[in-house]
């Protein structure tokens, strides 16, 4: 496909609007004077729309609600008509599901058709933005042993979730091979995929629910005040993470994958530097627990023991080189990412201080 030229003055169409990390692609677009398309699930839930108002309400651009769900075919029709670009950053996050077929794949994968669809519908549509995630390229740490220096690229694929074990990164990988797929089927818009690893960062709305609270809550709240297991994560800032999005929708020569990740650390070392800046006002993790225990208790805490057995202890590890030759991009200190995280929920109460 020859380069893709995108003209800014139309609207784009971003799904998912009211998640973490399509907040601060909105207000990077809406500073920029973009007109914001944001199919929405629930056009008057004012508590979640809140905030991206807020954001409207002093940016040069503007933003249009349309209500859309994953699972109506068609519902997305409407918002992206006249856009040249759509965003879907929209597909469930959480690890604590009852039904993962229905909560996780069904959404990922019956949505991410449905979007296409409308984008093959609709003859404005150049490229396409896809949000997918490191999970589609890495399932568990264990199987970095598998590649060369132990660490994944952009040509790899996870091969080892599935429905019942790691729901959430085999929800990702289907999604994004459908993508690819029905890229493939027709000539008009190009796929450009954002492979980020575990979120971090301040939200545009700090009461989130995505699992990136979930982690930076329990490091303040005590539950893990015994300890952590030891677990590596690759980490990005969810600003670096929206910069990345914008640059690969507007540089004509974009394509394929593109791994966004900082760097791997570990969950001590990420409740050390928070230790460091707020000293003991928090009960902070202090230890690594030791993997059998953590493998026994698992079932209690909702956990498989699989996946603690493939996960624990082993090194997780992606090749970053593409995002920072293709995009230039610079990762701001993992330090300050957590901090401003923590900091955040801070202010929005979720900790009481012990001094
Ligand atoms: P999030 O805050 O939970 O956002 C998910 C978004 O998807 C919300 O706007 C949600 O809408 C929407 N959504 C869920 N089910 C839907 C449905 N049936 N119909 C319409 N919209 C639906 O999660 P996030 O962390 O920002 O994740 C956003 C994207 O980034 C996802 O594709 C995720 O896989 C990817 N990602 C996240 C991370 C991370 O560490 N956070 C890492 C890699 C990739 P409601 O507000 O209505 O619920």
């Amino acid at each position: 496909m020859e380069n893709t030229i995108i003209d800014k003055s139309k609207p784009v169409m971003l799904t998912g609007a009211t998640g973490y990390v399509a907040g601060w692609i909105v207000k990077k677009l809406l500073k920029q004077g973009f007109t914001v398309h944001a199919p929405v699930r629930d056009i008057n839930n004012v508590e979640k729309l809140k905030y991206l108002n807020e954001i409207a309400a002093d940016a040069v651009g503007s933003i249009k609600y349309f209500e859309a769900d994953l699972l109506k075919e068609g519902s997305y029709d409407e918002a992206a008509k006249g856009c040249e670009i759509i965003f879907h950053t929209a597909s469930p996050f959480s690890m604590e599901v009852k039904d993962p077929m229905k909560e996780l794949v069904e959404p990922a994968l019956l949505g991410t058709e449905n979007v296409l669809n409308t984008a093959n519908k609709t003859e404005s549509v150049k490229r396409v933005v896809l949000t997918s995630s490191c999970a589609a390229i890495i399932g568990d740490a264990k199987d970095c042993l598998t590649l060369p220096n132990n660490t994944a690229t952009e040509k790899d694929w996870n091969f080892s979730s599935t429905v019942n074990h790691q729901a959430y990164s085999y929800s990702k990988t289907i999604a994004e091979k459908k993508a690819w797929k029905i890229n493939k089927n027709q000539s008009r818009w190009d796929l450009v995929v954002i492979n980020p690893s575990f979120v971090i960062g301040p939200g545009i709305n700090p009461n989130g629910s995505s699992e990136s609270f979930s982690l930076v809550r329990q490091m303040g709240d005590g539950q893990l005040k015994t300890g952590v297991p030891e677990f590596f994560v690759g980490v990005i800032d969810v600003r670096d993470l929206a910069d990345a999005h914008l640059k690969v929708a507007f540089n004509p020569q974009s394509k394929g994958r593109h791994i966004i990740s900082n760097q791997e650390v570990s969950f001590l070392q990420l409740s050390k530097i928070l230790q460091k800046e707020f000293g003991d006002k928090y009960p902070f993790p202090k230890r690594e627990l030791p993997k059998f225990l953590v493998w026994i208790m698992a079932p209690t805490v909702g956990f498989k023991r699989k996946m603690i057995w493939l996960n624990i202890g082993y090194h997780w590890l992606v090749d970053n080189t593409k995002s920072k030759t293709e995009l230039a991009m610079k990762y701001r200190p993992v330090e300050e990412s957590i901090i401003d995280f923590f900091q955040q929920q801070v202010d929005a109460g979720y900790f009481k201080s012990k001094v």
